[in-house]
C-alpha cells in the first residue's frame, strides 16, 4: 500500500474520533479522555509511518540485486513452457516462438533472444583418454576439418588471385572454403546455362506430382551462397509442386545469419526458418528438418547450391512411381574460386572406396550410343547429400539419418548402404541438374579431430559385417580408434534387424560389383616397404589419377599406402583397389586394373618371400627403389653419364640381384584378424 493513501486514512478515522469527542464534551466528561486519545493516535500514526519506511527500503534492496548481473529486460524474452528445441520464424504467419536454453554455444547471440555462455577459452578438443597411436596429419580436404592458416593459403591460391581484392579475397576464403568476394558480386537471381540433354527438353512430367519440401541445412553459410540457393529454388521450382522451402539453421554464430535473416525471410513467400538451439551435424541437422516438413517429398540441398530450370519435376516423378526410390539430380560444380558453372559430364555414379570416401564417378567412355540413355536414370551405389529427393514417410520408416553421427562426414555413405540393404534403391537423374559449390577446404572447426573415423566406424560395425577388415586396414587411424573404443550402435542394429535388412555381401554383389574386393592375404598386403631406403611405395597427390610414375616416401602408417598383391599376380593400389601396378619401360606406373576381364602379363608379379623380390612376370625383371637425387641403375646408362646425372626417385624395373634396395616385404599394419 502506498504510503501517503495510508497516512490520509489516519487522518480520517482521527476525524471521526474528533466528532465523538465533540459529543463526549457535549456530555461534560470528555476533555481527559480525549487528551489521552491524542497522544495514543499521535504514537499509531508514527509506528506506522516508520514501518512503511522501513519496508519501502527492503524492496528497493532486493529489486536491485535481482538487476545488477542480468542483462536489461527485453520485450521478446519469454520462458516457454513446456521447453521447445527450436525457434522458429516462419514468413507465412510470421510466428515467433523463442526459447530459453543452456546450451553452451552462441546462438543468436546478436539477438540477444538467448542465454549465451561463452566458448572462448574451449577451442582445444578434450584431452583423449584413449591410447591409440597418433598418426602423421592428412591433408586431404575430407580427413581434415581445420582450415589452413592464412599463410598456408596464401601458397595455395596466390597464382590465382590478383589486385587489392587479394587479402579481402584470401580472408574470405579461409572463412568459408570459398571466394566469397567474387560470390558476393553475382546476382543472388542468376540464371544457369542450359545444358541438360536435347532429349531432356521434350520430357513431359505428370501433372499430379507429390509435393516437396525442399530442405536447406547451414552452418555459418555466406549470405550471398544461402540466398543464391533459396531464390534459386524459389526461381526453379513450380509453385505448385513446392509445399515450402525449409531452412534449418545449425547453430550459425556468424551475425549475418540472425535477425537480418529472420527478416529477409519474413518477406520470402513460403519460405521457413528453423534454428536448432544445438549443433546438430548435417545429419541430425536433415533429420530436424524433415521432422518438421510438411511436403510429401524431402528435398535436402546443401545451402551452396544453384538449381538448373526444371531440375525438381523429373526427381518427384522418379519418387512418385516408387516410393522407396531416393534420387539424386546429376551435380554440376560451381567453382569455389570464380564461381563459374561447371556442367558435369553424363553418365556419373555415386560410389566410395575402402576408406569409406565418397565420389562422383563420371563416365563418359560408358555413353551408350542408345539415345534413351540420355534422359534415363542409372541406378547408383551411393548418393551424396548436396542435392537428394526420398519420401518423407520412406525417410522415417528407414530409419532418417543415423543420430550416432557425429557433426560431418559419410552420413551419405550410411545413409546409401542402409536405403539399399533395407528395401530402397538409388538412382541419378539426368535431366535434373544442380550445381553444388565444392568448398576449398571445410570452413568448420570440430571440436573432435577425429569425427570423420568415428562416423565411419559406425558405419563399418553397423553394415559392412566382416569386410569392415578391408576398411580399418585402410584407415588404420580408424583401426586404433575402434581398439579402445566400441560405437553404440544398438539402436541401429535393432532397425537393421526390424527392417530385415540385407548383408553386406548381398550389396556389394548386387547393388556394387564394380567395387573390387581386396584379398588381403597375410604377408602379401599392407605398406610395401623397402629394405635398402626404409622407405615405402607411393603414389603421391598430383600425379593424376593413374598413369603417374611409382614414387617413394616415407612409411606414413595410416593405411594410404595399402597394397595388395592378389592371386591374380596383381599388385591392387589405392582405396579402391582399381589401380594396378604397371610398367612403361623402366618405370613403373599406376594403370586402371582391367575389371571385370581377365589380367594381362604385364600386370602380374610375383613375391619371392625368401629374397624379398618382387618380379615382374613379363619381363622377369626385379622391382627397385631408388631415392630422390640417387643413382640411376639402368644397365643401359655408361658409367661416364652415371657420374654427371642424379635421377629423380622413385620405382623402377631393373636386372635381379640381391641388393637391399630390390628387398621388399608387405607390412601389414592391422592384423590379418582385424577389428
Ligand atoms: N552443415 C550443417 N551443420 C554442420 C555442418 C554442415 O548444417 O555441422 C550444412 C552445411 O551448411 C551444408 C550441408 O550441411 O549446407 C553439407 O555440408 P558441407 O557442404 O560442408 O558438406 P560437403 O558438401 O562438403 O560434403
Ligand atoms: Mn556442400
Amino acid at each position: 500500500m502506498d504510503t501517503a493513501l495510508l497516512v490520509r486514512r489516519l487522518l480520517n478515522m482521527y476525524d471521526l474520533f474528533d466528532f465523538l469527542f465533540l459529543g463526549m464534551r457535549l456530555w461534560g466528561r470528555a476533555k481527559v479522555f480525549r487528551r489521552r486519545m491524542l497522544c495514543l493516535w499521535l504514537l499509531l500514526l508514527g509506528f506506522a509511518l516508520v514501518t512503511l519506511a522501513l519496508s519501502d527500503l527492503f524492496k528497493r534492496e532486493r529489486d536491485n540485486t535481482y538487476q545488477k548481473p542480468g542483462p536489461p529486460r527485453r520485450p521478446l524474452q519469454r520462458v516457454p513452457s513446456p521447453p521447445d528445441l527450436d525457434v522458429i520464424v516462419d514468413s507465412r504467419d510470421d510466428a515467433l516462438e523463442f526459447v530459453v536454453d543452456l546450451s553452451p554455444l552462441n546462438s543468436l547471440q546478436e539477438d540477444q533472444l538467448l542465454f549465451v555462455r561463452s566458448t572462448q577459452g574451449t577451442k582445444n578438443p578434450p584431452q583423449r583418454k584413449a591410447t591409440y597411436k597418433v598418426l602423421l596429419p592428412v591433408t586431404n580436404k575430407h580427413t581434415t576439418p581445420a582450415p589452413p592458416t592464412h599463410g598456408e593459403m596464401g601458397k595455395a591460391v596466390r597464382l590465382h588471385l590478383k589486385g587489392a581484392d587479394r587479402d579481402k579475397e584470401l580472408s574470405a576464403l579461409q572463412k568459408y572454403g570459398f571466394n566469397e568476394v567474387v560470390s558476393e558480386k553475382i546476382s543472388l537471381h542468376r540464371r544457369l546455362p542450359e545444358m541438360r540433354h536435347l532429349q531432356c527438353l521434350r520430357e513431359k512430367y505428370s501433372e499430379s506430382l507429390p509435393s516437396a519440401s525442399v530442405v536447406i541445412c547451414f552452418h555459418d553459410e555466406a549470405w550471398s551462397t544461402l540466398l543464391r540457393t533459396v531464390h534459386s529454388v524459389l526461381d526453379t521450382a513450380p509453385k505448385q509442386h513446392l509445399r515450402e522451402v525449409l531452412l534449418v539453421d545449425d547453430l550459425s554464430q556468424h551475425g549475418h545469419l540472425k535477425s537480418v535473416l529472420s527478416e529477409y525471410v519474413a518477406h520470402l513467400d513460403g519460405v521457413r526458418l528453423i534454428r536448432s538451439t544445438k549443433r546438430l551435424g548435417v545429419g541430425g541437422c536433415r533429420s530436424l528438418g524433415a521432422a518438421r516438413a510438411a511436403g510429401e517429398v524431402l528435398v535436402f540441398i546443401d545451402s551452396h547450391c544453384e538449381c538448373q530450370k526444371g531440375w525438381l519435376e523429373p526427381l518427384l516423378e522418379r519418387v512418385a512411381q516408387d516410393r522407396t526410390r531416393v534420387v539424386s539430380p546429376l551435380m554440376d560444380v560451381i567453382d569455389w574460386q570464380t564461381f563459374q558453372y561447371n556442367a558435369t559430364q553424363w553418365p556419373v555414379k555415386g560410389v566410395f572406396n575402402w576408406r569409406l570416401d565418397f565420389y562422383w564417378e563420371s563416365e563418359p567412355q560408358l555413353q551408350d550410343k542408345d539415345p534413351s540413355s540420355a534422359v534415363n536414370p542409372v541406378r547408383s551405389p551411393a548418393l551424396g547429400g548436396g542435392a537428394l529427393a526420398i519420401d518423407r514417410h520412406f525417410f522415417q520408416s528407414v530409419g532418417a539419418y543415423d543420430p550416432g553421427m557425429l557433426l560431418w562426414g559419410a552420413e551419405q555413405i550410411e545413409l546409401s548402404i542402409r536405403v539399399w540393404s533395407c528395401g530402397g534403391s538409388m538412382e541419378v537423374v539426368p535431366c535434373s541438374r544442380v550445381a553444388h559449390l565444392d568448398h576449398h577446404h571445410l570452413p568448420y572447426r570440430f571440436p573432435d579431430e577425429d569425427l570423420l573415423q568415428r562416423n565411419k566406424i559406425r558405419i563399418a560395425d553397423t553394415w559392412m559385417d566382416d569386410y569392415r577388415k578391408i576398411f580399418y586396414r585402410r584407415d588404420t587411424l580408424a583401426h586404433f580408434i575402434r581398439q579402445s573404443e566400441s560405437p553404440n550402435i544398438t539402436e541401429r542394429l535393432h532397425i537393421k534387424s526390424s527392417l530385415g535388412c540385407r548383408n553386406f555381401q548381398w550389396y556389394l554383389t548386387t547393388v556394387y560389383p564394380q567395387l573390387y574386393i581386396p584379398q588381403d592375404m597375410p604377408g602379401l598386403s599392407g605398406e610395401l616397404y623397402n629394405v635398402g631406403t626404409g622407405s615405402c611405395a607411393d603414389y603421391p597427390r598430383g600425379q593424376g589419377l593413374h598413369g603417374g610414375s611409382m614414387k617413394i616416401a616415407p612409411c606414413s602408417g595410416t593405411g594410404s599406402q595399402h597394397c595388395d598383391l592378389n592371386s591374380e599376380g596383381e599388385v591392387r593400389w589405392g582405396p579402391m583397389g582399381s589401380l594396378c601396378l604397371d610398367t612403361k619401360g623402366e618405370h613403373v606406373i599406376l594403370s586402371p586394373c582391367p575389371n571385370p576381364q581377365p589380367t594381362t602379363s604385364r600386370l602380374q608379379w610375383k613375391f619371392i618371400k625368401l629374397s624379398g623380390q618382387l618380379v615382374h612376370q613379363q619381363s622377369q625383371l626385379c622391382l627397385e627403389a631408388v631415392k630422390d637425387g640417387g643413382l640411376p641403375h639402368s644397365s643401359s646408362v655408361k658409367p661416364k653419364e652415371v657420374s654427371t646425372r642424379t635421377s629423380v626417385g622413385g620405382l623402377f624395373l631393373r636386372p635381379c640381384t640381391h641388393q637391399p634396395r630390390q628387398q621388399w616385404h608387405f607390412e601389414q599394419l592391422v592384423a590379418p584378424k582385424g577389428a
